[in-house]
C-alpha cells in the first residue's frame, strides 16, 4: 500500500512536508521493547480478568491492528478536524463491526484482554486540543461543575462523546492514549485537573514532547532534555511515579542519527529517567499485531481517522455505521491471553518469541 505522508496542523510544520515520513530511520530491526517484555502473560496471572469465553477457530491473532489518528474536533469536517457527529458514528461502526478499545501500551505489551471473537483498535489523539476534552464554563469564566462539585464537559468534547458511548456500551471499554503537550487540552488552568481525569477513568497518557519538536532538528542531548522534561512535567500532576509509556513523533519524524534514535526511545536527562516502549508514526496503514515478527514497537504505524483513509482500509462509506468487511485481515481474539492462536498458514509470521504460546489452527 502506498503511504501518503501526513503531516499536522500545526502552522510551523512547512519544512516537514517535504519530508518522506520515515525520514532517518534507521535499524527497522531495533525494538523499543524485546520480544520477551511483549510475551503474553501466563494464563494464571491474568485469571483474574480472563474472559470466560474462549474461541479458538475464528481468531486469527497475526492480524492487524487499527490504530486511529485523531486531531481536532469541530462542526465542520477537514483534513486535520474530525466533526461531533461523524466521531460519533466511528464509535458507532467499530462497535457494529466487532471492535473493542485497548490502550496503546497494552496493544504493544501484547496484553491485549479482548473477549473471544472481538477485535482490537486504539484510539489515539494527538497535541492535546481543546476539542478533545472542552470543560463547560459559567458566565464569569469559571468551571461549571454539578452539584458533586465535578465539572461539567462539553457534550461534543471527545472525551464526553466517548463516555456517553460508553455508558451504552459499557463491552466497547474506553480504553485510548491521549499523546499530550504540557499545558494540555488549551485550558491552561484546567490541565491538571484534566490529566487527573483521564488517569482516573482508564485512558493512557503517552508523551508527544514537550514542545510539538521536529525531533530531526536536535541533538541528542536536546532530545534527551526534551523527553525528560515532557515527563517530568506530567509527573507534576500524576505523582512521581508517573512514566511515560508511549510517545507519538511530532510529524512522524524520528532524528536522522542513531544516537538520536536511541534517545527517543530510552534515555535520562534533568534526573529523570523516561522508556517510550511503544512509539507511533504518522500514517498510514493498520499495524501488524505485536506477535508478527514484522511488527517494530519503535515504528507503529497509524490511520488517519479521515472519511478517504476509512474508505481507503475499511472499505466504510462516509457517515456509515452498518457492519462491513474492511480491506485487511484484522486481528482476531481467541479470548485466550495465554495463547497466540492464527491459521496455520501464517506461521511463517509469527515472532519468535511467542513459539512457546503458538495455537495454529486449519
Ligand atoms: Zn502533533
Amino acid at each position: 500500500m502506498t503511504s501518503i505522508f501526513r503531516p499536522t496542523f500545526h502552522s510551523f510544520l512547512a519544512l516537514g512536508m517535504l519530508l518522506p515520513l520515515l525520514v532517518g530511520c534507521q535499524k527497522a530491526e531495533e525494538q523499543a521493547v524485546s520480544d520477551a517484555e511483549r510475551a503474553p502473560a501466563a494464563p494464571a496471572a491474568q485469571a483474574a480478568t480472563m474472559p470466560t469465553k474462549v474461541d479458538y477457530r475464528a481468531a486469527n491473532e497475526l492480524g492487524r491492528v487499527p490504530v486511529l489518528e485523531y486531531h481536532r474536533f469541530g462542526p465542520v469536517e477537514e483534513r486535520w478536524t474530525r466533526t461531533y457527529d461523524n466521531f460519533r458514528r466511528d464509535l458507532e461502526w467499530l462497535y457494529n463491526n466487532d471492535y473493542v478499545l485497548v490502550n496503546a501500551s497494552d496493544f504493544a505489551a501484547g496484553k491485549m484482554n479482548v473477549p473471544a471473537g472481538k477485535k482490537p483498535t486504539i484510539l489515539t489523539f494527538d497535541d492535546s486540543t481543546e476539542g478533545q476534552f472542552r470543560y463547560q464554563h459559567e458566565a464569569d469564566g469559571s468551571v461549571k461543575r454539578d452539584a458533586k462539585g465535578q465539572p461539567v464537559l462539553d457534550p461534543n468534547c471527545a472525551i464526553a462523546m466517548m463516555d456517553a458511548f460508553h455508558a451504552k456500551h459499557p463491552d466497547f471499554g474506553r480504553a485510548s492514549t491521549f499523546y499530550v503537550l504540557p499545558e494540555a487540552f488549551e485550558q491552561t488552568k484546567e490541565s491538571s485537573e484534566k490529566l487527573k481525569y483521564l488517569a482516573a477513568t482508564g485512558r493512557e497518557i503517552g508523551s508527544h514532547t514537550f514542545n510539538h519538536a521536529n525531533l530531526s532538528k536536535l541533538q541528542p542531548a536536546q532530545i534527551r532534555e526534551n523527553l525528560a522534561k515532557a515527563q517530568a512535567e506530567v509527573a507534576k500532576e500524576l505523582g512521581a511515579s508517573f512514566e511515560f509509556q508511549t510517545l507519538a513523533l511530532p510529524y512522524g519524524i524520528f532524528p536522522k542519527s542513531d544516537e538520536g534514535y536511541q534517545a527517543v526511545i530510552k534515555g535520562a536527562a534533568l534526573g529523570q529517567n523516561y522508556h517510550h516502549r511503544v512509539v507511533m508514526l504518522v500514517g498510514a496503514d493498520p499495524a501488524p499485531s505485536p506477535f508478527d515478527r514484522k511488527y517494530n514497537s519503535a515504528k507503529v504505524p497509524r490511520i488517519q481517522a479521515i472519511d478517504d483513509e476509512w474508505t481507503r482500509h475499511f472499505a466504510r462509506k462516509p457517515g456509515a455505521t452498518a457492519r462491513n468487511e474492511e480491506r485487511f485481515k484484522p486481528f482476531v481474539s481467541d479470548g485466550d491471553p495465554g495463547k497466540v492462536t492464527f491459521p496455520s498458514k501464517l506461521k511463517e509470521r509469527l515472532g519468535a518469541a511467542f513459539a512457546a504460546q503458538a495455537n495454529a489452527i486449519d
